[in-house]
């Protein structure tokens, strides 16, 4: 399974579409976006490490 990393904030997403949301809101507020956050790999802790 194919991981992508916003390489900003650091967190892992199971789409590709998901990290470029993270980077694209990561890079233009400096700042976690909840909402995106959430669908972080490491948010959904418990699924797969
Ligand atoms: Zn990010």
């Amino acid at each position: 399974m194919a991981e992508y990393k916003c390489s900003i904030c650091g967190l892992h997403y199971r789409s590709r579409e998901l990290a470029e949301k993270c980077h694209g809101w990561c890079s233009t507020h400096d700042s976690c976006n909840l909402k995106i956050g959430e669908q972080s790999i490491e948010a959904g802790a418990g699924r797969r490490a």
